[in-house]
């Protein structure tokens, strides 16, 4: 079977070190290893107008951000193919087919949606297109016969409720779809990164973000403005490290390495920790040793961002041109799937049984 990823991103906002841990730091990776036959990533912009139809204008900027964002952390569109999920229509006609397939309770049931809907405020007034991503989002994955989908931990319900989808699809018509794999980051302090604010999880919808296109002095501040821990007030103070934002990040991005560069008197993370939950270590030593650390993956980030924003043209080519290849792929497999269902009518004009 061939080994192919899809995955993607609401183009809600500029894209954070969340979704670089959590996400597209494995989407490197897994694209460089050579390992894969095909590898696609969505810019998911119908998705985000289900919660920002009034906002249009906020999606197509964002489109290019996300874009940007893509290229600057080295996805590499001769390896992989970016496009843009509106302009693949045949996404929708799957939507559609497999809608009928899913009742509404179990999309009520769902976590993912639950949680989003509580956190958006929307109670009685989810969006009808809000509620059914959940059932695009398995349309997606499936057009492509995805069987890896690197993502954060928010998406496990997601992925879940795809795989019932395929297997429901398979027995009432017959082997078609592929059933995916969730692939989560290879450290569990990535699968969901909170905010700078100490939230449950960096979300751009939330503003609590640090994004990778953010310039040095800015993520500087929002670090020395990171919550830590309420009860460490003076330095000598024992301190916690559980639930503190500042070791939670440094538990997802300090390597090994970053003590003898830049904190030699502390031989790795375990031996920090130590002495904060001892006292006598202050928040300020700790943020400025984080700073460095995010420092050495920023900074090439950034300079690789400003020479693509210097050249819009070429980003909006590889958009176009992998939305073509995309819609070539997802009609293939609609053509099973109408197969599969016996509505490919004029394919096949013995239909009479
Ligand atoms: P929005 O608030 O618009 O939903 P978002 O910040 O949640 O935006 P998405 O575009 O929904 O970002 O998510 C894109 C990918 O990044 C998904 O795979 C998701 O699991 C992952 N991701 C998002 N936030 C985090 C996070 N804080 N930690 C780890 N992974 C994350
Ligand atoms: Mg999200």
């Amino acid at each position: 079977m061939k080994k192919i990823i899809l995955t993607g991103d609401r183009p809600t906002g500029h894209l954070h070190v969340g979704h670089y841990v959590g996400s597209l730091q494995n989407r490197v990776r897994l694209q460089n290893s050579g390992d894969f036959d095909e590898i696609y990533f969505m810019i998911a912009d119908s998705q985000a107008l289900t919660d920002n139809a009034e906002n249009p204008e906020k999606v197509r900027q964002n489109v290019l951000q996300v874009a940007l964002d893509y290229l600057a952390v080295g996805i590499d569109p001769e390896k992989a193919t970016i496009f843009i999920q509106s302009m693949v229509p045949a996404l929708y006609e799957l939507t559609a087919y497999y809608m009928d397939l899913v009742t509404v309770s179990r999309v009520q049931r769902n976590p993912t949606v639950k949680a989003e809907i509580q956190q958006k405020n929307f109670e009685n007034s989810v969006p009808l297109g809000f509620f059914c991503y959940p059932v695009s989002q398995a349309a997606d994955i499936t057009a492509f016969h995805a069987t890896h989908v690197p993502v954060g931990e928010d998406q496990e319900p997601m992925l879940e409720q795809c795989r019932e989808i395929v297997r429901k699809f398979n027995s009432v018509y017959g082997e078609t779809l592929t059933e995916p794999d969730i692939y989560l980051p290879p450290n569990k302090a990535c699968y969901r990164l909170p905010g700078i604010d100490g939230k449950a999880k960096m979300s751009k919808s939330l503003g609590n973000c640090i994004y990778l296109s953010d310039d040095a002095e800015t993520v500087k501040k929002k670090i020395m403005s990171m919550y830590t821990d309420p009860t460490h007030l003076q330095v000598s103070d024992p301190g916690h490290v559980e639930g503190n934002t500042v070791f939670t990040y440094l538990d997802a991005f300090s390597k090994p390495e970053h003590f003898a560069q830049f904190l030699p008197e502390y031989n790795n993370l375990d031996e920090l920790k130590d002495h904060y939950r001892q006292g006598g270590l202050g928040d300020v030593k700790i943020k400025k040793f984080l700073n460095k650390v995010m420092e050495t993956f920023l900074e090439p980030i950034r300079t690789r961002r400003r020479s693509w924003e210097e050249h819009p043209d070429d980003v909006y080519d590889i958009l176009e041109a992998g939305s073509k290849q995309a819609s070539q792929k997802v009609g293939e497999t609609l053509a099973e799937v109408r197969r599969s269902m016996r509505i490919n009518y004029f394919e096949d004009r013995s239909l009479l049984k």
